[in-house]
């Protein structure tokens, strides 16, 4: 066979010089040892949660080392194009602060190393299969895909290795003529790999490829064997083949994939060798797994767990800090140790170890990240935190948006209840819940939420706050308050403390802490609260007063 006749016929247009693009895309001029990442989502329209997590890998790899980290919209496969799916892709990412130092962007591609979407690298693509085909390592199929379907068939019948190999790829017998007249008749066709794998071998007597994995360490597998189709009968390149030549042109370093890749990194191997190019370094990750309902550990899903996709988080208001730190700790297990030893220093300091990440599937777990939430809200200023609330509730629940606009204060300041000190309350965790917990501050969502305490009947507890109103003064200082509410414990059969009711409970009703739950029902609606007296300080007197004689009135009609 000539197979540069054969390389003319199939791609009469195409350069015979792509040795020219390691020209234009040459070697990356920067500091040893930086890595050079990047994410390739494929603009479906669904983000999830194992994009951001590979794309928080990539930024750390990336930033930490001084290299690139960029962003290459794989359009080539055949499902639809969904409109808009490239701003969302940046928009969810940028929510979580992940950001690209090149490719794909809103406004348009950014660098030196483009096109960086795929389905504009079709002239790249063609010239190399052309040089493929001229040195004999790739041809094109025609099967249909009756064809290939009754193979299929065929080989499960007989417990053979599925695919198009040996015997089985056909198309590899035609001469010259053959494929000729097939072309001129209009037949499609794809190009496949010719593969140099052995065929009719055990697996265990092929020849072993040896790949070091920098998350899973050495991975040993057999060659691959499998003609793979390189550009589909749409001139439009497969996976493999993009990947293959992407990686290269575009010098990446590291490629951060996940474990769903593994299965056809012999195929990468064979294609990158027949390049004649350096194989990048592989780093597959884990999938994120889940415990779910019945106890059982398995993959997170689309199609069953909501938290899958990054849109959950953001209209489920969970601040992106608190995704990013759980994140980290789900990357590298030693992030917590680390955490704990600097309280208070930037994640970015933090060492990323890509040796580090879990091969076995980190399990992510929402009791968790709310835990983690606490600990990183706390540490997020009021004023923050309300701009935070406020950006959500303009997105997701307008309606309440005007009790935070105009009002930041009161919002920063009711935010701020009980979180100074050494032993700071860690009672915030999302947008909605933040809305939750203070809903009561606003006149429109107050409500008396629990019910009294046992020990105080309806009688007493009118009685209570009829005399609390009748010694409040708003400008009493915080103990001066809290002994008048002991005096009126005793006034009305109440033990001043605690302690004295636990040794002689014949001897009184209840304690002063069911005295301050009646006026803490009065004031919030709750029976659990951060400190009433700063409450009412925020609230102002007015506002205080009313809700006080108010839940009087209506425990006198009870
Ligand atoms: N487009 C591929 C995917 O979305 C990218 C895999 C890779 O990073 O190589 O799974």
């Amino acid at each position: 066979m000539d197979y540069d006749k054969l390389a003319e016929l199939l791609f009469p247009d195409t350069t015979d010089d792509p040795d020219r693009y390691e020209t234009i895309y040459p070697p990356r001029q920067l500091p040893e040892g930086a890595c050079v990442t990047r994410l390739g989502p494929s603009p479906t329209g669904f983000i999830h949660l194992g994009n951001l997590f590979s794309a928080f890998a990539d930024e750390r790899l990336a930033h930490q080392t001084g290299g690139t980290f960029f962003l290459r919209i794989e359009d080539t496969d055949d499902k639809r194009y969904v409109e808009g799916a490239v701003e969302t892709v940046i928009r969810s990412l940028d929510y979580f602060g992940i950001q690209f130092d090149e490719g794909a962007s809103a406004e348009g591609d950014r660098g030196d190393y483009g096109p960086y979407h795929q389905s504009e690298r079709a002239e790249i693509y063609h010239a190399y299969v052309k040089r493929m085909v001229r040195r004999g390592q790739a041809y094109p199929c025609f099967m249909s895909s009756e064809e290939i379907e009754a193979i299929r068939q065929e080989q499960e019948k007989n417990q053979e290795n599925p695919g198009i190999y040996g015997k089985w790829a056909k198309s590899r017998d035609l001469s010259f003529e053959e494929i000729e007249q097939k072309i001129q008749a209009g037949e499609p066709y794809v190009i496949r790999l010719k593969s140099d794998g052995a065929v009719d071998t055990e697996p265990s007597e092929m020849r072993q490829i040896h790949v070091q994995d920098a998350i899973r360490g050495e991975i040993t597998m057999p060659e691959n064997n499998m003609d793979v189709v390189v550009l589909k009968a749409t001139g439009i390149p497969t996976y493999h083949f993009a990947h293959v030549v992407d990686d290269h042109l575009m010098r990446t370093t590291h490629v951060i994939r996940g474990e769903e890749w593994l299965s056809s990194l012999p195929i990468h191997v064979e294609l990158f060798e027949k390049m004649g190019w350096e194989l990048p370094v592989y780093c597959h990750t884990a999938h994120l797994m889940k415990i779910d309902e019945n106890g059982t550990k398995r993959k997170l899903s689309k199609r069953k767990d909501p938290e899958l996709s990054l849109d959950y988080y953001r209209s489920d208001g969970y601040h992106p800090a608190a995704v990013r730190e759980y994140l980290l700790m789900l990357l590298n297990s030693n992030f917590e140790e680390w955490r704990i030893a600097n309280p208070d220093a930037g994640e970015e300091e933090f060492a990323f170890q890509i040796e580090k990440m879990s091969n076995s599937g980190a399990l992510f777990d929402m009791t968790k990240l709310n835990d983690v939430c606490k600990d990183v809200l706390v540490k997020i200023p009021a004023a923050e935190l309300v701009e935070f609330v406020k950006n959500w509730a303009r997105e997701f629940r307008p309606e309440i948006l005007p009790l935070f606009e105009g009002h930041e204060d009161y919002v920063a300041k009711i935010l701020d209840l009980g979180r100074s000190g050494n032993k700071p309350r860690k009672d915030l965790i999302s947008a909605p819940q933040i809305f939750e917990f203070i809903r009561y501050f606003f006149d429109d969502y107050f409500e008396i939420e629990d019910e009294m305490p046992e020990r105080v009947t309806a009688e007493d507890g009118a009685a209570i706050l009829a005399a609390y109103l009748e010694t409040y003064e708003h400008s009493d200082g915080q103990d001066v308050w809290f002994e008048k509410i002991r005096v009126i414990a005793d006034q009305f059969g109440y033990a001043r403390k605690p302690k004295d009711f636990k040794k002689h409970p014949e001897d009184y009703k209840g304690h002063v802490g069911d005295v301050s739950t009646v006026i803490r029902m009065a004031v919030t609606g709750r029976s659990q609260s951060p400190d009433i007296w700063e409450i009412q300080q925020i609230l102002g007197e007015e506002r205080t007063k009313n809700r006080i004689r108010e839940f009087e009135a209506s425990l006198q009609r009870a």
